[in-house]
């Protein structure tokens, strides 16, 4: 699903040239997709959406019918998703709570916490105290493990096993499970354990990764509900046509909750659910020759579509041809295969694909850009040369 699909190649190729860049979304797509996830999980793993992947509400929303509930990082999150999808089951995580945040969090019911450091247990202590005195607030430890040598070496992104300010060092864990466990904050349950260690994991991976939290967690000698395992399933920008083995991944899991009866495992992936209902289209403005390379430069660009510019790929993409040209001088094209595609600002980093394959490309063509459904826009620096910001579009 990397080439558009029908729905979204006919919205690009019937938006005006002013309308572009536009992000087409396909939420046919991505419940069809949702539904496979859900499906390759055994019953006992619930799925949160980690919402920081793509916040869109329509998104959201599309989602509802295959996911237990959405985890949150911050405050606007918060907010955001409370009112998207309301009524929704969330998690609420992320380094560096501020007091207002935990308030909200509590103030609007929210399950679980997701804890990140004892200043941030003490709080949340405080604050439950205060603001619901009458609940018990569920809370997962976050620990940053360290895991079976070598199982995040495929990673692109290591959050844990290695010094990072994300969650608590295994050596709090007797500190920080007394306090839950003594009596002294009554207003808080110890639910479970939570880690997310790495993205950009394939499923064997991933399993692994999952099964030293697992036996980890069982080995504290502490009743738990839950263990969340996280997300960071991969998704390959070098091989868009590859996915996340989720048959396999599911089949892992559905052995480890046989093996822990007692227990819910929960993962919250964001990337893998998403990225592949989203195109970034525009078209081709300009196409240059120079000192032996040949660059097409789009409507758009890296202000718009950050994610190979952060994470240093070139974004898949297919052209759509487009006969018309409407001036009376010649129609500027790239003469051999293979053209770097970049965007309108004026810096050498606003790349989009290095060297794609696009024989003959034309200014006037369209280009829609795929796997841009998830940290996408949303992690854009927008007003970075005042240009325009895209349409959002939702089709299916
Ligand atoms: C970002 C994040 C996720 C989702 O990661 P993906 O790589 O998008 O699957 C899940 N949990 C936490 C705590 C995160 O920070």
């Amino acid at each position: 699903m990397t080439n558009p699909t029908p729905a979204v190649r006919d919205r690009v190729l019937c938006l005006p040239p002013t309308e572009l860049p536009a992000y087409v979304y396909d939420l046919a797509a991505l419940r069809d997709h949702a539904a496979h996830v859900r499906a390759a999980l055994p019953e006992r793993a619930e799925l949160y959406y980690a919402a920081k992947a793509n916040p869109e509400p329509e998104i959201l929303a599309a989602l509802g019918p295959y996911v237990d509930g959405y985890e949150v990082s911050s405050g606007g999150e918060l907010a955001h998703v409370a009112k998207a999808v309301p009524g929704r089951p969330l998690a609420f995580g992320g380094p560096g709570k501020t007091p207002d945040e935990i308030r909200a969090a509590l103030a609007q019911g929210v399950e679980r916490f997701h804890v990140e450091s004892e200043h941030d247990l003490r709080m949340l202590a405080e604050l439950a105290r205060d603001t619901a005195p009458d609940t018990r607030v569920g809370v997962l430890l976050r620990f940053n493990l360290a895991v079976a040598d070598g199982s995040l070496s495929g990673s692109s992104l290591a959050m844990g096993g290695r010094p990072t300010p994300f969650g608590l060092d295994p050596s709090q864990a007797p500190d920080t499970l007394r306090l839950l466990t003594d009596g002294t904050y009554p207003h808080l349950e110890l639910r479970g354990i939570h880690a997310h260690l790495a993205s950009g994991l394939d499923a064997p991976e991933l399993l692994s990764v999952a099964r030293s939290i697992v036996d980890w967690a069982m080995g504290l000698g502490v009743p738990l509900l839950e263990v969340n395992v996280g997300g960071g399933m991969a998704v390959d920008y070098t091989r868009p046509e590859s996915r996340f083995d989720w048959q396999a991944y599911g089949a892992g899991l559905a052995r480890l909750t046989d093996a822990h009866p007692e227990l819910t495992l929960r993962i919250e992936p964001g990337r893998a659910l998403t990225a592949y209902c989203g195109w970034y289209a525009t078209e081709v403005l300009d196409v240059k020759h120079s000192h032996g390379e040949e660059f097409a430069v789009v409507r758009g660009g890296t202000h718009h579509l950050r994610t190979p510019a952060t994470k240093g790929h070139d974004q898949p993409c297919s052209v759509l041809p487009v006969e018309q040209w409407p001036y009376p001088w010649p129609r500027p094209a790239a003469v051999g295969e293979h053209v770097s595609l970049t965007g309108q600002l004026c810096t050498p980093k606003d790349l989009l694909a290095r060297g794609a394959h696009a024989p003959g490309l034309r200014a006037g063509d369209r280009v829609a850009f795929s796997l841009a459904g998830a940290y996408a826009w949303n992690i854009s620096h927008h007003d970075f040369l005042m240009h325009p910001h895209p349409g959002l579009h939702f089709v299916g």
